[in-house]
C-alpha cells in the first residue's frame, strides 16, 4: 500500500490520507485566515471519512466537482455533521477563494453518500473497510482498510477515557500498519471527574453569588458534553449557536452516544435560545450558565454575550477547551482583553479555562499503541509528531512521522 499524506502531517487541520491514488481517508480544512486545504485535490475512486470535525471533513464537497462522483462512506452522524459544516462554510466564505466548493457540490454530496455503522465491513475502491468506535465525538471512527494482503489502521481522532457524551475506544483491531493521531502527545490531562468537579464548583459559586457564566463551547461534541454536565448537576442553563442544531440532530442517533436517555434529559433541561426580541441581552442577568459558540470566541452568539457580561467581576467566562494562538479566547486568557466583534475589550469578569478534551493524552496514546508493539506506526495530526515518533522509537517501536506530501509504502 502506498500511503500519501496530503494534509495533517506534522500539523493539525486539513487531514487527508490517500491510499494507492485510489482511496481517500478524510479531506479536511485548516481554520486560519485564510483557511488552508490539503496540498492537492486528488481524484479518488472512493472516500472514507473518520469523523465530522472541520479538520477532517471541511473540504469534502470539492471532491464532487466536474464529472467526479466518488462514493463517500461515513457513519450517519458524520454525514450529518459534514453537511452542517459545509453549509456553514458556504455561509461564511461562499463565492470566495476561501470556499473551494459551491452549493451544487454540497447537494451532490447527498447523492454519493453511503452510511455505515460500526463493525459493519463494506467495500470501497476495492478495499474492505470497517469502522470502529473511536470515542472522540458521536459517529467518530477508527478506519481499518484491508486490501487482502495488508491491513492499515487509521486511528482518526480518538479518546481512551469515557466522556459523558461518548464512551472511550475499546477497539484494537489487528493491523499491519497504524496511522496514529498525536494531538496531545506531550500533555497529561487531569482525570475528567476532577476537571468536571472544578468546573461545577466554579459555576455553582458564581450563580449563588448572583452572577452569570458564559461557557464558550465548540458546537460539535463539547456543547452537548456541557449540557450533560449541567443536567447532571442541576445547573440552570441556556444553549445557543450551532450547538443547538447539532444537539437536536444527535438525538436522532441514540446508538452513537453513550447514554441516549441522558442526552434527552440534557436537551429538555437546557433552554434553547431563539435570539428573538433581544432575548440574548435579557438572559445575561438570569443567573444561569449560557453554553454558546464559538469555542474560541471568534464568532457566534458569544459576540453578544461577552460584551454584556464582561464589566461585572461577579460574572465568569469558562473556556472549555484548548485555545489556538491568535484567537480571542487565547488573548482573553493571557491578557484579560480580547477583540470581540471587531472591538478590543477589557474584561473584568473572571476568566477560567477547563480541559474537557476529546482526545487521548500521552498516557492514552501509549496505552492504545501498546496493542501495536510489533506494528509500524506512522504519527500524524499533531504539532510535535516527530518528537512523539522519536519517543516511540526509544520504546522499541518502528515509528516515523511522515512529512506533508510524503508517500510511505506499508
Ligand atoms: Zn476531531
Amino acid at each position: 500500500m502506498d500511503v500519501q499524506f496530503l494534509g495533517g502531517a506534522g500539523e493539525i487541520g486539513r487531514s487527508a490520507v490517500l491510499i494507492d491514488e485510489s482511496l481517500l481517508l478524510d479531506f479536511g480544512m485548516l481554520t486560519d485566515s485564510p483557511p488552508q486545504f490539503p496540498v492537492r485535490t486528488p481524484s479518488p475512486d472512493a472516500v472514507v471519512v473518520s469523523h465530522g470535525h472541520l479538520d477532517h471533513v471541511g473540504t469534502i464537497p470539492a471532491l464532487v466537482s466536474g464529472d467526479a462522483r466518488p462514493p463517500i462512506h461515513w457513519t450517519p452522524p458524520t454525514y450529518e455533521l459534514a453537511m452542517t459544516l459545509a453549509r456553514d462554510t458556504l455561509k461564511l466564505h461562499g463565492g470566495t477563494v476561501n470556499c473551494p466548493f459551491t452549493e451544487t457540490n454540497v447537494r451532490r454530496v447527498t447523492q454519493v453518500s453511503e452510511t455505515h455503522g460500526y463493525r459493519e465491513s463494506f467495500e470501497a475502491a476495492g478495499y474492505e473497510v470497517t469502522f470502529y468506535n473511536a470515542g472522540h465525538i458521536p459517529g467518530s471512527a477508527h478506519v481499518l482498510v484491508d486490501d487482502g494482503d495488508t491491513r492499515l489502521l487509521y486511528t482518526g481522532d480518538f479518546h481512551t477515557d469515557d466522556q459523558r457524551l461518548v464512551s472511550g475506544t475499546t477497539a484494537r483491531p489487528d493491523a499491519d500498519a497504524v496511522i496514529c493521531e498525536s494531538t496531545y502527545s506531550d500533555v497529561d490531562h487531569d482525570p475528567r471527574d476532577t476537571v468536571e468537579g472544578r468546573f461545577v464548583e466554579s459555576v455553582e459559586t458564581t450563580l449563588w453569588e448572583g452572577g452569570t457564566v458564559v461557557v464558550p463551547a465548540f458546537a460539535i461534541g463539547r456543547t452537548q458534553e456541557m449540557l450533560l454536565i449541567c443536567e447532571a448537576h442541576d445547573i440552570p442553563c441556556y444553549v445557543d449557536g450551532m450547538g443547538k442544531q447539532v444537539t437536536e440532530m444527535l438525538g436522532q442517533y441514540p446508538e452513537f452516544v453513550r447514554d441516549a436517555d441522558a442526552l434527552q434529559r440534557a436537551k429538555s433541561h437546557a433552554r434553547f435560545v431563539t435570539g428573538k426580541d433581544g432575548q440574548r441581552k435579557r438572559i445575561t442577568d438570569q443567573k444561569a450558565a449560557i453554553v454558546t459558540t464559538s469555542g474560541m470566541l471568534s464568532g457566534g452568539p458569544a459576540m453578544t454575550y461577552i460584551p454584556e457580561i464582561r464589566g461585572n467581576p461577579m460574572n465568569r467566562i469558562t473556556m472549555t477547551g484548548y485555545q489556538v494562538e491568535g484567537t480571542p479566547g487565547r488573548d482573553l486568557i493571557e491578557t484579560g482583553r480580547a477583540e470581540i466583534d471587531g472591538r478590543i475589550m477589557p474584561v473584568s469578569a473572571r476568566v477560567e479555562q477547563y480541559d474537557f478534551s476529546a482526545h487521548a493524552d500521552r498516557d492514552g496514546l501509549l496505552e492504545y499503541l501498546d496493542s501495536y508493539r510489533d506494528t509500524p506506526v506512522l504519527v500524524n495530526h499533531g504539532d510535535r509528531c516527530e518528537a512523539f515518533a522519536a519517543t516511540l522509537r526509544e520504546d522499541g517501536y518502528d515509528a516515523a512521522a511522515p512529512e506533508l506530501g510524503a508517500t510511505v509504502t506499508v
